[in-house]
Order: C-alpha cells, then sequence, then structure tokens
C-alpha cells in the first residue's frame, strides 16, 4: 500500500523476528537479533538478569521517564517426557490448548544445540487404524511429536541427545497475502516489537529529542506472567505495554485499526493515559477501536501488580485468532504505528 510507506519494512521486519525461536525461557537468541538491531542504530541497550532488554532515548526532561514494553517471548513447549513408542510428550509454555498446534511442525532444541524438526500430532491420528481420531481428547496424554529421525523407542532418542527439558518451538508458518493480511504465529508480540524497532529507527532517522527520557523494554517473559514487572526506573510515571489486542465475538478489535484497551482481566487500565491516546488518535485521525479483553493482562498490569506507581496503558495491533493461528493486517500496524509515534511526542498526562 503505497500510502504506508514503511509498513512494508514492518513486515519484513516481522518476518524475521517470528523465524527465530523464542518460547518464554529461552529467548537468547531473538535478544540477541533485537541488540543487533539497535547497535546499527546506534542505541546502546543493556540487558536486565531475566534476559530482557532496555533501550533508552534520553529526552528534554530527564526527570520524568516514560517507558514503552513489547514482548519477544512466545508461547511454545518443553519436552516432559521421552516415550517409549519413540515419540515425546510435552508441557505447554504460554495459555493455549492442544487444539492450536495439532498437525504443526515443530522443532526441538537441545540443550547441546542441536536442532531436530518434527511434526504434533495426536497419537491416534491415522483414521485407517484408530476409529476415534476424531473425537479422541486434543490433551497432554494423546499428543506426541514425532521426530524426523530413525526412533522406535526412548534409548534411540536419547541417542540423539534429545532429553527432558529441551524447548520445543513451533512453526511459524508466516505468510503475506497481496491484499494486506498477515498471517503468521507470535504476531503476538512479535508484531508489536517490530513497532517498536521501527519507532526507535524513525526516532533517530528524524533526529527527534522526545519531549522526557523514554525507555523501551523488549520483555522476554510476559507469556508467563512477569516480563515487564522490573526494571521500572523510580523517574518512569508512564508505562505503555504495546501487544496484542483479543478479537472475537463481542469485542470491538479488528485488523485494520489499533486497539486502546480500556479494561482486561487485571482491572481498568489508568482512565487518564486512555483519554490521552483516544485524544491523540483522534486529533491525528489514526483509526482506533475502544476494547475490553475479558481473559488478558499484560506486562503493565504485571507492573502494576508487583508494586510499580505508575500510570499504566496497553495498546496493539488487532490480531484474530490468538494463541493460534494469528492474522493481522498492515492496515493494523500503521495504526499502532502512527499512534506510538504521536504518543511518545506527546506531554505526560496530569495526575
Ligand atoms: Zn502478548
Amino acid at each position: 500500500m503505497s500510502t504506508y510507506p514503511k509498513v512494508s519494512e514492518t513486515k519484513e521486519l516481522i518476518k524475521q523476528l517470528v523465524s527465530i525461536p523464542s518460547p518464554s525461557g529461552n529467548t537468547t537468541k531473538v535478544i540477541q537479533f533485537v541488540e543487533e538491531f539497535l547497535k546499527d542504530l546506534q542505541v546502546e541497550t543493556k540487558r536486565n538478569r531475566k534476559g530482557g532488554l532496555i533501550a533508552t532515548l534520553p529526552g528534554t526532561n530527564e526527570e520524568e521517564h516514560r517507558m514503552l514494553t513489547a514482548h519477544v517471548d512466545t508461547l511454545g513447549a518443553m519436552v516432559k517426557e521421552v516415550k517409549s513408542n519413540g515419540r515425546l510428550r510435552l508441557d505447554l509454555i504460554g495459555g493455549f490448548k492442544y487444539n492450536a498446534i495439532e498437525g504443526e511442525y515443530c522443532e526441538i532444541h537441545t540443550s547441546s544445540g542441536k536442532v531436530f524438526t518434527g511434526t504434533i500430532l495426536m497419537h491416534q491420528t491415522s483414521v485407517h487404524v484408530y476409529k476415534e481420531a476424531g473425537d479422541a481428547k486434543r490433551n497432554q496424554e494423546n499428543m506426541e511429536v514425532r521426530i524426523d529421525a530413525k526412533v522406535g523407542n526412548a534409548e534411540d532418542i536419547r541417542k540423539l541427545g534429545i532429553e527432558v527439558g529441551d524447548f520445543v518451538s513451533f512453526d511459524p508458518r508466516v505468510q503475506f497475502a497481496d491484499n494486506g493480511f498477515i498471517k503468521s504465529r507470535h504476531l503476538d508480540d512479535k508484531a508489536s516489537v517490530a513497532i517498536l524497532l521501527q519507532l526507535i529507527k524513525r526516532v533517530k532517522e528524524e533526529k527527534l529529542i522526545l519531549p522526557y527520557t523514554t525507555h523501551f523494554l523488549i520483555s522476554n517473559n510476559e507469556e508467563i506472567g512477569y516480563g515487564g514487572n522490573s526494571n521500572v526506573t523510580p523517574e518512569t510515571i508512564e508505562y505503555l505495554a504495546v501487544d496484542m489486542g483479543a478479537m472475537g465475538d463481542g469485542q470491538s478489535t479488528d485488523e485494520f485499526t489499533v486497539s486502546i484497551c480500556v479494561k482486561d482481566g487485571s482491572g481498568p487500565y489508568h482512565y487518564g493515559l486512555r483519554k490521552h491516546l483516544v485524544q491523540l488518535a483522534e486529533k491525528n485521525k489514526i483509526g482506533y477501536k475502544l476494547d475490553i479483553y475479558p481473559y488478558y493482562a499484560s506486562d503493565a498490569s504485571a507492573a502494576i501488580r508487583s508494586g510499580h506507581d505508575i500510570i499504566h496503558g496497553l495498546i496493539g495491533p488487532g490480531i484474530d485468532s490468538s494463541h493460534a493461528y494469528e492474522r493481522t493486517h498492515e492496515e493494523s500496524l500503521h495504526h499502532t504505528e502512527q499512534l506510538v509515534y504521536e504518543y511518545v511526542k506527546s506531554e505526560i498526562v496530569s495526575y
């Protein structure tokens, strides 16, 4: 779309990000990628102890800070059991159901650095053999990994170096349609990470001096609840999480606007900041939707919960079928990019 000159770059960045496996607990490679990206922009970064990354752009006002976050960790799994039938039992990382990964190609990452491919299948998959193939429960008991190797028992698997505790990542299957739709696993929340990286790039290219010192936290444990609840400087007043907008029955979020979350499972987001974001959207003709996400919490609510005295907000691109085969549209990326850009240039809300 010619009206969105930079969105093609954002899409390429999303493709690169989703192609680096990074289930919560095993995010070093993707953090390195982000580090390199920021290094090329001459932005200094530092890692926190739990493996997340912080980049800071000094602002005119160094006494009052704001923070934006997006998370690079994704759903994934771990080897729970090396089974005697030559398959692997999984334990899931993050909040999703087994039906969301049935038939998915995966990678098994051993602790020595070897990678094996496989497929996540119901044990009773073959309809030529199992009468109950369609009805059997999609659960830990019945789902297993078929490894692409000649293995018939547990010993064969262990000889490959595969062991309990190895991380398993899912094939993102990223695909861009000609009409702007973006299909991929892990758009939650790598779409937003790409948006924040593009924002930093734009600020650098335009040689903008932001009104306040602004921290960007690329968090790496959001899917398990605590990625962004630390490293909030005492000067930080506003904390904005950029994370996916949830779509479904009764939701107003769509794939063509930025979703501004008014409340989620953790409670309402800061009223003043929400109204400020709406004003920015209205003033700059940014397409937005207000929404409530029923079963959801963010790094911003995690930060509040862990005791930080901050003004918290949540916005993000609308993602269909979240935590499964996700999809969004470049229009949603565009509007989210516009809103974060206007936001970092705006005044902090009064409190
Ligand atoms: Zn997320």
